[in-house]
């Protein structure tokens, strides 16, 4: 068991890690990518950047450091994440557990602009499928997405609900499947209905009769794990204490995902402010015991 999973290794997650890992906290950072910064040619703003360095150096900078300090890097999806007495954080290829969280995947996914998702927002159109499934018992569903995290949320509603659907909206199906999950590759024109939605109209003029949508389109986000594990959102952005702690115990939060200045200086801070107030939960924690 780690003591600490970062989700992210972006400046925010790394910043984080240097200080846990440093305090001798057994810590491990999944990132998919580089993030943001992978997409930036020149910094010029940020503190010590004289050479104009690229983002990808910078990032690269920022792994060699932490992995010298001994946390354990790994590129992987992370496609859920589960809270009991522990953390649960699953990828594709394995499940991992940890005593505290640090969410720190960036900015989040917008939802797609398919006619109709804003006006049925909790009138059958649903972020979250652990949150929601409940709701569909017995209900024909579909899920909107062409990734690992879209099947995953798929498979999230197999259990309760009638028909489950994956539909990529025109992209190319997943690799990955899960058998009983029907696949669509229809591109979608509008989603309708009266109170609630009631169906799905595609480009091709064909319909399919739905009670509930669920949005999943990319990979799964901090504010798609926070609204998992039921943390608090305000604006699409998780809500977060001076100390980046969210309302749930041993969960925290830091960079783009908060919100406010999108910029390295402050995830950094948020996750140097982080790994300091990890340090102390976790030894608080193991104290009690
Ligand atoms: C084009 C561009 C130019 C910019 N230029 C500047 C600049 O000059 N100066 C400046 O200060 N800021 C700049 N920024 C902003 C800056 O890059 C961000 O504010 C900063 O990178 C945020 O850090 P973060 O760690 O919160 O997120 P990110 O750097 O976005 O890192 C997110 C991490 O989470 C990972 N991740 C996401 N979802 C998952 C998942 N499901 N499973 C596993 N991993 C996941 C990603 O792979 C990545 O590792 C720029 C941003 C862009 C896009």
């Amino acid at each position: 068991m780690y003591d600490v999973i970062i989700v992210g290794k972006g400046p925010a997650g790394i910043a984080a890690s240097l200080y846990t890992s440093r305090a001798n906290l057994k810590t491990l950072v999944i990132g998919k990518d580089g993030g943001a910064l992978e997409k930036t040619e020149q910094i010029q703003n940020y503190y010590g950047t004289e050479l104009n360095i690229t983002g990808k150096q910078l990032l690269e900078n920022g792994w060699k450091q932490a992995e010298n300090l001994g946390t354990k890097l790994l590129t992987e999806e992370v496609v859920g994440i589960k809270v009991e007495k522990t953390f649960i954080i699953k990828t594709r290829k394995a499940e991992y557990e940890s005593k505290v969280v640090l969410l720190a995947t960036g900015t989040n996914r917008m939802a797609p602009k398919i006619e109709g998702v804003r006006e049925f927002e909790g009138k059958g159109v649903s972020y979250c499928a652990t949150c929601d499934a409940f709701f569909y018992k017995g209900k024909n569903v579909g899920v909107i997405g062409n990734g690992n995290y879209a099947v995953q949320e798929a498979m999230e509603l197999l259990p309760v609900a009638k028909s489950v659907t994956l539909l990529s909206n025109g992209k190319e199906l997943p690799q990955y499947r899960t058998e009983g999950i029907n696949m669509n590759s229809k591109k979608i024109k509008k989603i309708s209905g009266e109170k609630r939605i009631s169906k799905i109209e595609f480009s091709d003029e064909t319909v399919l009769d739905i009670d509930g949508i669920f949005l999943a389109e990319g990979i799964a986000t901090s504010v798609d794990f926070a609204r998992i594990l039921g943390a608090q959102i305000s604006n699409n952005k998780i809500v977060i204490n001076e100390n980046m702690e969210t309302n749930i115990p041993g969960l925290y939060a830091a960079g783009d995902c908060t919100g406010g200045m999108l910029q390295i200086s402050k995830a950094v801070y948020e996750g140097a402010k982080a790994g300091t107030e990890i340090i102390k939960y976790i030894r608080k924690k193991d104290n009690v015991k």
